[in-house]
């Protein structure tokens, strides 16, 4: 039987679809190995939880890719209902520096005690967690926010996140072969300068490259809609000869 799944809570990106929800935002579901994961709690994540039938008491772990906002907007909300008001502290927060600590942190920080631990993520970290491993990748490039990639392993299966940022050369090295699933943020189809996201061709070429079993286009802008992510991932496919999808508000993978 089929025990872990994956869950897209929303599927938009940047400013426009996001700040309108043209699409839903709220990060993923993960269930791995029995341990639920929620990442990247964007705007409305906490409705989305409830809405695709899912509690946040059952969470395990949040992990937070980067600080802005269309991927933790709602994790002050998502903490304060998963540990009933801190009364019932979660066990893990894994996010990078600038998410809990600094001049401007996201966390509140009242908040603080209702997370047990907070491990920062940092380039090439492995954290451990009942049977499975969290593995932070390659720094990404992404306006000011300090972010990374991420590999969620249990005993057997391997899911990448290639989160936000632009694309530079060392990104087709720094993660792992061969995923079951590689999720990336497609957020345009053409290349735009000045705009730190990846396009469609570097998405391309990271699919060449890694190989994963099934690769999952995702955290959509109004330009890539209007391309057609359907048709932008069966083009990839043909191209690449691996199994490439367009994720949509609410679709569930079972692995
Ligand atoms: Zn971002
Ligand atoms: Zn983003």
């Amino acid at each position: 039987m089929l025990k872990n799944s994956l869950t897209f809570l929303g599927t938009g990106g940047g400013r426009v679809v996001v700040f309108r929800q043209i699409r839903h935002s709220g990060g993923m579901w993960l269930n791995l190995d029995g341990v639920n994961i929620l990442i990247d709690p964007g705007p409305g994540s906490l409705i989305r939880i409830f809405e695709r039938g899912f509690d946040t008491k059952d969470i395990d772990i949040i992990v937070v890719s980067h600080r802005h906002l269309d991927h933790c907007a709602d994790l002050n909300s998502v903490i304060e209902s998963a540990s009933e008001s801190t009364r019932n502290p979660k066990d893990l927060l894994v996010a990078p520096e600038d998410v809990v600590e600094g001049e401007d942190p996201i966390l509140l920080k009242y908040l603080k005690k209702a997370i047990k631990e907070y491990i920062p993520v940092e380039e090439n970290k492995e954290i451990h967690y009942k049977d499975i491993k969290i593995l932070s990748r390659m720094k990404h490039i992404h306006e000011g926010a300090q972010t990374y990639g991420l590999e969620f392993l249990s005993k057997n299966k391997k899911i990448v996140y290639v989160p936000c940022g632009k694309f530079y050369e060392d990104m087709l090295k720094g993660y792992s072969k061969g995923a079951d699933i590689m999720i990336f943020n497609t957020t345009f189809p053409r290349k735009v300068e000045g705009y730190y996201h990846l396009s469609v061709d570097d998405v391309e070429r990271m699919i060449e490259k890694y190989r994963p079993k099934l690769a999952v286009l995702s955290h959509f802008s109004i330009s890539m809609l209007r391309a057609d992510p359907e048709k932008v991932a069966a083009k990839i496919s043909r191209k690449t000869g691996i199994n490439v999808i367009s994720a949509y508000d609410g679709m569930r993978l079972q692995f």
